[in-house]
């Protein structure tokens, strides 16, 4: 019996609403596309894309979801089979034409394809996943698989919001706003290890406690008022770089926390580059800018 004419248990979702529509079903093994690679899953991450895909998330822009979905966007595993089977792997859940404009510059999530593993197409809940093969990263055997789940849909859009798009310097002052949460977990790492100076705001004390104990050097209640405490931990200059992960409900105190700066990222912004974002902007001469889940930079 081939892998392809056996079953797989995969955590189904045939209609869109709560956890309880999530089904633990066997159903069959999919079939690798040319170009893909079946990988038998040994890990996968949960990010709120998961709870997005299983209530049927819709907006302007957003794709609807093709029932019946699996979803599961961060996947680690084991090749299952074709000539590079046994090779470990992490999964790039970032998938691009390939082909186009946008692919060739390296912008995959401005492709006109663009689509996300465990959104657009079945992901890693499931015993097995297929994925591009372009998306498959060889994996070195001293990383355990549920490491390298933790880290593609975080990590990689808040590498970008920082670095790539956030162009983070040390030394530069950083607030990272919502630093509990996945993106900005990562951000407030990524300002660390970059040698920021990096300020953060969380919900709890615990949560303070665990970004300060990640480097940041000051932790704020995001549910007090944080943008006084850091103009007044600034001495009232503010910060050169906001990565805001939260959105609406923080974003105009992001903005009137930098110091002449810039905010980038899931949101960042960041000072220097005029814009017209809001009547402060050009005399704080800021930029801001978007940035999603990223290809490899
Ligand atoms: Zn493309």
């Amino acid at each position: 019996m081939t892998i392809a004419t056996r079953t797989m248990r995969a955590a189904m979702i045939r209609e869109h609403g709560d956890s309880d529509r999530l089904q633990l079903e066997e159903v069959p093994i999919p079939s690798a596309a040319p170009g893909d690679l079946l990988i038998r899953v040994g890990a996968v991450g949960l990010n709120h894309l998961d709870v997005f895909t299983r209530q049927g998330l819709e907006g302007p822009g957003i794709p609807p979801i093709t029932l019946p979905h699996v979803s599961g966007v961060d996947v680690a595993g084991t090749v299952a089979e074709g000539p590079t089977a046994g090779q470990r792997v992490l999964v790039n859940p970032a998938i691009g034409c390939g082909a186009c404009r946008q692919c060739r510059r390296g912008e995959i999530s401005m492709c006109p394809n663009y689509t996300i593993l465990g959104e657009h197409r079945w992901g890693g809940l499931a015993e097995y996943a297929t994925v591009p093969a372009t998306n498959a990263i060889p994996l070195p055997d001293h990383v355990e698989f549920t490491v390298a789940a933790a880290l593609p849909a975080t990590y990689t859009t808040a590498w970008r919001g920082m670095v790539t798009v956030g162009r983070v310097r040390p030394g530069e002052r950083v607030l990272i706003v919502g630093a509990s949460g996945g993106v900005g977990c990562a951000a407030l790492q990524i300002g660390v290890l970059v040698g920021a100076e990096v300020l953060a705001t969380a919900s709890t004390s615990a949560k303070r406690q665990r970004a300060l104990e990640l480097g940041a050097v000051a932790a704020f209640d995001s549910r007090g008022d944080w943008l006084t405490e850091v103009m007044d931990w600034t001495a009232g200059e503010g910060v050169d770089l906001v990565h805001d992960a939260v959105g609406a409900p923080t974003w105009r105190r992001s903005i009137q926390s930098l110091a002449m700066g810039w905010l980038s990222a899931a949101s960042s912004f960041r000072k220097s580059t005029p814009c017209t974002h809001s009547r402060a902007s050009p005399k704080r001469r800021m930029r801001s800018t978007g940035a999603s889940t990223s290809a490899r930079s």
